[in-house]
């Protein structure tokens, strides 16, 4: 089984990235009455604590919602979907503290209606025991659905949903070198069945052929299949080696991820770019910030 474990990874930058464009797109999906449905092919467990041993250990919310939350001052004016972006995060955090992180369903859930259907892919057994579990809390009957299943094959038989209405992320961990292929074979395959879903896909920018390779992928299949597509990076850190004190070589972890969206909101562009301007200059860690929001198609 998968090592890979989102406690360890929750409420860093790329989730800071993932879950501001996640909110922006579920804002304007849901401006129209008509019912949505939504997937998670890769749906993790769902609620996480920043205060617990996984985050602790890797510290990498300290680097990501936890570094946004205390560069604020009463001064500070956020662009509005990042500021609603930590509006959901202290929803579920009554008072002061921040000890609870969502991660993408419970942020999706918040953002349905009744009408609308939220459908979660977990494939690793304690994580998919804990989503079941947290879900269950929420008394959400047939609104939400949890399947431990893999979430690149089990999307296949909801498409396309009765409402014609679909918003799918796709957030593997990339754990295993397939992942970035099996990305591409989902999307090709699903705007076949429903070309008109809105799909994002996450990714790491890591010094990999197959994760340098997966955007402009993305952007040829987007672009083959007549779809209109958004791409959306962040960069909060320099990719190089360091060495430390002891002479040790030291990795940088992930420097810097991206989404990738095919038939976004029209709105997004403009939404994400003030919204990542700003996270760059929060987030960063040195000189080596960036983001960048292109579109295409
Ligand atoms: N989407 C979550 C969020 O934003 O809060 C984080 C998901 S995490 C990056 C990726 C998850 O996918 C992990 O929990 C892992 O166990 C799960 N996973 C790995 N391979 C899978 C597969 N083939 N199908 C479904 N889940 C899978």
């Amino acid at each position: 089984m998968f090592s890979y474990r989102h406690a360890f990874h929750a409420g860093n930058h790329a989730d800071v990235l993932k879950h501001t464009a996640l909110l922006a797109v579920l804002r304007h999906l849901t401006l129209k009455d008509t019912a949505i449905h939504f997937f998670d092919t890769h749906a993790g467990a769902g609620l996480y604590r920043l205060d617990g041993d996984y985050a602790q250990t890797s510290g990498e919310a300290a680097h990501g919602f936890l570094q946004l939350q205390a560069a604020l001052t009463p001064d500070t004016v956020l662009a509005p979907a990042l500021q609603d972006y930590m509006d959901m995060v202290a929803s579920f955090n009554p008072g002061s503290s921040h000890a609870i992180y969502p991660g993408s369903p419970f942020i999706v859930q918040r953002c349905l209606r009744e009408r609308d259907r939220l459908r979660l892919f977990e494939l690793h057994p304690t994580d998919a025991k804990t989503l079941k579990a947290n879900v269950a809390q929420l008394d959400a009957g047939r609104f939400i659905t949890v399947m431990q299943e893999d979430g690149f094959e089990g999307l296949k038989k909801f498409l396309p949903p009765p409402s014609r209405r679909a918003f799918v992320l796709c957030d593997p961990s990339y754990e295993i070198k397939s992942d970035y292929g099996r990305v591409v074979d989902l999307l090709t395959d699903a705007l076949k069945r429903f070309a008109t879903g809105t799909y994002m896909v996450w990714y790491p920018i890591i010094p990999r052929p197959e994760a340098h390779e997966l955007p402009r992928k993305l952007k040829t299949l987007a672009n083959r299949e007549g779809r209109p597509w958004l791409n959306a990076t962040l960069t909060v850190k320099s990719s190089k080696l360091t060495t430390d004190d002891a002479g040790e070589t030291v990795r940088p972890g992930l420097p810097a991820s991206g989404v990738f969206v095919i038939n976004p909101p029209h709105t997004l562009k403009a939404t994400l770019h003030d919204a990542l301007k700003q996270a760059a200059q929060l987030l960063a860690q040195g000189k080596n910030k960036a983001f960048e929001v292109e579109t295409g198609g």
